[in-house]
């Protein structure tokens, strides 16, 4: 099963991961929107980082520091989403039990799930979800043979939705704000939630 200390090590990886990839975000919010994805991320997670000595108790509380500080340190449409995202996982996990596959999994769904009732996106409107939803289906699928399986299936999951994103007109967020030019880029969001799952997939193999 998977313990406090390797969700925390996921933390830190989706970290290194956001710093490695900033430049990169950044350039594909240059393209559709305002050119602060990378720098976004990357100011939430070294926050979130600088919180996590000691070591959170249980993964609730870890979830719950993650979201606490992404919400008040990004100032995007990002940080608040990302910040649900965290949020709801910590109080869809049973109180001081196991967490395996079936578990994380519920989690990350009340996840997602929070993050499309805060912003309204559907699948296809070029966002986030776009790589969060189908991860989650996968990660469903794949639960019975594990974490690293679930956690390898979702990451490949989130990879083709955020590749499917390029050709899509954005219907929420600033990339909206372009209509049909939105379309021909992939979106920062779900490239940053790809991050997000692979570094769930690289921590848990
Ligand atoms: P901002 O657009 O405020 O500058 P960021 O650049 O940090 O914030 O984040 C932009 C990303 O946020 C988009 O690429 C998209 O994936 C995601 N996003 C924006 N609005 C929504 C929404 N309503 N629902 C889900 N994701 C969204
Ligand atoms: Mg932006
Ligand atoms: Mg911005």
């Amino acid at each position: 099963s998977v313990s406090t200390a390797d969700l925390v090590a996921w933390i830190r990886a989706f970290r290194d991961a956001v710093q490695q990839h900033k430049d990169e975000l950044t350039r594909l919010d240059s393209e559709i929107g305002d050119a602060d994805h990378g720098s976004n991320m990357a100011r939430g997670l070294d926050a979130v980082v600088a919180k996590l000595e000691p070591v959170p108790d249980t993964p609730a509380d870890l979830f719950k520091t993650v979201g606490m500080t992404l919400v008040s340190s990004v100032g995007g449409a990002s940080g608040p989403l990302y910040g649900t995202l965290f949020l709801r996982m910590g109080p869809a996990l049973a109180a001081g039990g196991e967490v395996d596959a079936d578990a994380l999994g519920t989690a990350l769904r009340a996840g997602v799930d929070g993050v499309v009732a805060r912003g309204k996106a559907e699948l296809g409107d070029k966002t986030m979800i776009d790589a969060l939803s189908p991860a989650l289906d996968a990660w469903d699928t794949a639960a019975g043979d594990g974490p690293a399986a679930a956690a390898r299936a979702a990451a490949e999951a989130a990879a083709r939705g955020r590749d499917a994103t390029e050709p899509l007109v954005a219907r929420k967020g600033r990339a909206s704000y372009l209509g049909e030019r939105s379309a021909g880029h992939l979106d920062p969001g779900a490239s940053s939630a790809t991050l997000l799952l692979e570094a769930l997939r690289d921590t848990l193999a």
